[in-house]
């Protein structure tokens, strides 16, 4: 009883491991026919961020969100104008 028992467990994972090698044969043979980097030129252009019509598009130096111009809030520091999405970004850009 005890044997069988330790059989049907061995069995499991001995069909746990086979299956995860075929996993991993069946995706090494996927990237070598489709590698990523010959996959990244079929791929989308990264999208442009949605802005309000009107102004340039600027990048918030704190949290990267791109903003338009026309909507961001400024601050001049140091003979550069800097654009933010928001009145938090700009106090942490302060501080
Ligand atoms: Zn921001």
């Amino acid at each position: 009883m005890l044997r069988a028992l330790a059989y049907l467990i061995a069995t499991v994972l001995v069909i746990g491991v086979i299956r995860s090698i075929i996993g991993i044969v069946l995706k090494g043979f996927a990237d070598l026919f489709h590698p990523p980097s010959q996959n990244a030129p079929s791929q989308k252009v990264p999208r442009t961020p949605a802005v309000p019509v009107g102004g340039e598009l600027k990048k918030d130096p704190v949290c990267g969100t791109f903003i338009s111009t026309a909507t961001a809030i400024q601050k001049k520091a140091g003979g550069e104008t800097y654009y933010f999405c928001s009145a938090d970004c700009r106090d942490k850009f302060r501080g």
